[in-house]
């Protein structure tokens, strides 16, 4: 088996697949187009944080990294709804003092990774290296030093393709093999602010939850920092009466969030220029039919393969949990070319599913979650999962919580355990009113014990 392998990315998915080769003596290069972040703000003083959860945290063990990780955790136990008169309401997430997620600074994450390679194994990734063409044919991937404008040609054999969403080795495989790709663009787009941290570096609303504001067609989130900001982030329409293309002037912008956002809007001095100055960022959806190029030649990682919209937390987690497999299956066989495939038919009914769960769980953050029915049925999936640990798990914890269930059983299993829950809800609006005798015997019915039970 050839030693040495190239990684394309030094993103999140790049680094940790670059940490697992390494702690398994693999020689590995890395190439990153931007600028090392941990020398160069790339993000213009914006925070941009992401929810780590069981799946991602499961990887960083196996890769011996999380140690270094734990610092950067600020623990979020549940949702913390905020509706239009200041009135909160908070929902756990899980109902065991583990069953939390965690809120994470991204370049943060990132920079911990990397400094991980570098110290441990010696790993520093050629930044301002960007990829510029690939040739299946010919086994080449031409490099373009963004410094001294100068190209040069590397064989590609094995090549681990983690250059994100808008990957160029997709593409490549797109025009070259004839791979089919799908890219679902949402309508809605989000826009990140800031909530500044109060005196001392307090947090000036509740630090251990993540905040929502749903609002049918739209809503405001926040996670915490550690600095005691929070970045919130707006999902929006970007087209239409209540839309990004309308809130163009500070007026417009104003008066957009104290009408939808009053408890908050005040505590976001910065709030017009940040919106104004800020992008617009854009969601999709990619599918790709085939991760592997023949012959060992290349295979597709992380958002490079599997982009998903944003709304389970899930996208970073999914990656890790790839860099994990991956490995695990290298490991196992010994032989690139068997691993890549093995990975793509192994990873992508999975990574089909969690893309559908994310999709669905935009309705339930700005919209669901208001319904005094989702919260019925919240609380009767916790008692059945207390009566029935081995059969029952709602959905949610599955996919947060029980890295051992993979994302395809944890939706097949969701959609059984969800025709439940409407069946036992729907004529009744407390959870004394359940028919547990009915209800009980539906969960026998349908639902298998899980295999790791
Ligand atoms: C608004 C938002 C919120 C999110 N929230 C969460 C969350 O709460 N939880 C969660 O788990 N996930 C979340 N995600 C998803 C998560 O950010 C991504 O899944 C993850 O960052 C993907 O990592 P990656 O390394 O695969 O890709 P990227 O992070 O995109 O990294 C790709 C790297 O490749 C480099 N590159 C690209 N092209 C080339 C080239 N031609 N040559 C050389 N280098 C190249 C890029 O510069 C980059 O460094 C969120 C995403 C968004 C947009």
């Amino acid at each position: 088996m050839n030693p040495h392998a190239t990684i394309l990315g030094a993103g999140l998915s790049g680094a940790l697949m670059a940490i697992f080769l390494a702690h398994n003596e693999r020689r590995v290069l890395i190439y990153e187009r931007r600028p090392d972040l941990r020398k160069v703000d790339m993000d213009a003083g914006r925070s941009i944080n992401l929810a780590l959860a069981d799946r991602g945290i499961h990887a960083l063990k196996q890769a011996g990294v999380f140690e270094d990780v734990e610092p950067l955790l600020i623990p979020m136990r549940g949702r913390m709804l905020h509706d239009v008169n200041g009135q909160l309401s908070f929902a756990a997430y899980g109902q065991r003092p583990h069953e939390v997620i965690y809120s994470v600074s991204r370049p943060g994450l990132t920079r911990v990774l990397l400094d991980h390679a570098r110290r441990r194994y010696g790993i520093e990734p050629r930044f301002l290296q960007a990829a510029r063409a690939l040739d299946f044919e010919h086994d080449e991937l031409v490099m373009l030093d963004e410094v001294t404008s100068e190209t040069r040609r590397l064989r590609l054999a094995p090549l681990i393709a983690a250059d994100g969403a808008g990957s160029l080795v997709r593409r490549a495989m797109i025009g070259q093999l004839g791979t089919r790709v799908t890219e679902d663009v949402l309508e809605h787009g989000y826009k990140e602010l800031t909530l500044p941290a109060g005196p001392g570096g307090t947090h000036r609303i509740e630090r251990h939850a993540l905040h929502i504001w749903p609002r049918g067609g739209f809503m405001l989130i926040a996670l915490p920092n550690v600095d005691g900001s929070f970045t919130m982030t707006l999902f929006l329409a970007q087209y239409g009466a209540e839309s990004f293309a309308t809130l163009d002037g500070r007026d417009a912008v104003d008066a957009f969030f104290t009408q939808h956002f009053p408890d908050v809007t005040p505590l976001m001095p910065g709030l017009a220029r940040e919106f104004l100055e800020h992008p617009v960022g854009r969601m999709s959806t990619v599918r790709t039919e085939r991760w592997a190029a023949p012959a060992g030649h290349a295979v597709l990682l992380g958002d490079a393969a599997h982009a998903i919209v944003p709304f389970h937390g899930q996208g970073m987690n999914a990656c890790f949990e790839d860099c994990f497999e991956l490995n695990r299956l290298l490991e196992a066989t010994g032989d690139w070319a068997h691993s890549f495939n093995s990975f793509e038919a192994l990873r992508k009914p999975n990574t089909d599913a969690i893309a559908a769960m994310a999709l669905e769980n935009y309705v339930e953050m700005r919209d669901t979650v208001r319904d005094p029915k989702f919260m019925l049925r919240k609380e009767l999936s916790f008692e059945l999962e207390r009566r029935f640990p081995d059969r029952f798990i709602p959905r949610y914890s599955m996919v947060m919580f029980h890295h051992e269930i993979p994302y395809a059983v944890a939706y097949e299993r969701g959609r059984i355990q969800a025709r439940i829950l409407e069946d036992a809800t729907n004529s009744i609006d407390a959870l004394d009113q359940v028919d547990w005798e009915e209800t009980l015997g539906w969960v026998r019915e349908r639902l298998s014990p899980l295999a790791n039970s």
